[in-house]
């Protein structure tokens, strides 16, 4: 866990912009956003296929960098990061959730939710300690032994979560982590990550264009054509 301070936001946009150049075609994804996500809030960004919501997300988690303005992620102005810094910044500040999953398909449950642990070097008992109470967390303990196929798409979920929090990321992002799945599961998964969010503390930051997962947000961000259209907070920090 990084020692970002409790009150600066996890995130500031300052006219930041973000334009595509595939092939001498210009696209503006972001035209020029300022903002701050506070830290320790389940944030959501919202809107419209198209409306820059993947693009917004790469440039928080240092996959892709902006084409002018300033941006700090965990207190960290990332443009003057370079490429082995940035790598281990991101290592050690930031977790995915992929909408794929993307788990070890030759692991179990407990091995994926393992393996960063493994990856960082940490002894054998802290990390089965970690990685049961993570596992417990997210309500897999009876599954540990299962290998992805022989679980459903919202248990995949849940073993990407509890992969992603294992480590106890600063700042956990999630690309529209519900899409390839059913209503119920998509609104199952997010109540998950919610308990999970206040229990470890993190920021969470995901996008979503599913209005009705939008409840659950302790922030909204709504994003329309590359711009920040509207701010609104949900429960008080
Ligand atoms: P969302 O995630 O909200 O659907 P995106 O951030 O993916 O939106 O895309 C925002 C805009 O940028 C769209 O017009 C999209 O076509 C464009 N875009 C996204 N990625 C690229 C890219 N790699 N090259 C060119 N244009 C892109
Ligand atoms: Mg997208």
């Amino acid at each position: 866990m990084t020692s970002s301070p409790n009150a600066g936001p996890v995130v500031s946009f300052k006219e930041v912009r973000k334009v595509y150049n595939d092939d001498g075609l210009e696209v503006t994804a972001i035209k020029s956003v300022t903002f701050d996500i506070p830290s320790r809030r389940f944030a959501m960004i919202v809107g419209p296929s198209g409306s820059g919501k993947t693009t917004l997300l790469n440039l928080i988690g240092c996959i892709d960098a902006p084409t002018a303005g300033q941006l700090e992620v965990c207190g960290q102005n990332v443009g003057l990061l370079r490429d082995n810094a940035m790598t281990d910044f991101r290592s050690r500040n930031i977790a995915f959730v992929f909408q794929s999953f993307n788990l070890l398909p030759v692991l179990t449950a407990y091995e994926n939710v393992e393996y960063p642990l493994l990856l960082l070097g940490i002894p054998a008992p802290e990390r089965r300690k970690q990685t049961m109470a993570m596992l417990e967390s997210v309500g897999l303990v009876d599954q540990r032994d299962h290998r992805p196929n022989q679980l459903s798409g919202g248990q995949k979920q849940r073993v990407a979560i509890a992969r992603a929090l294992v480590k106890k990321p600063a700042l956990i992002l999630a690309d529209e982590p519900t899409a390839n799945l059913d209503s119920r599961t998509g609104a199952e998964i997010i109540a998950l990550m919610h308990k999970v969010q206040e229990e470890h503390s993190a920021s969470f930051i995901f996008s979503t264009h599913d209005p009705q997962l939008m409840s659950h947000a302790d922030e909204i961000f709504v994003i329309r054509d590359g711009e920040l259209a509207e701010h609104r907070a949900g429960r008080p920090n």
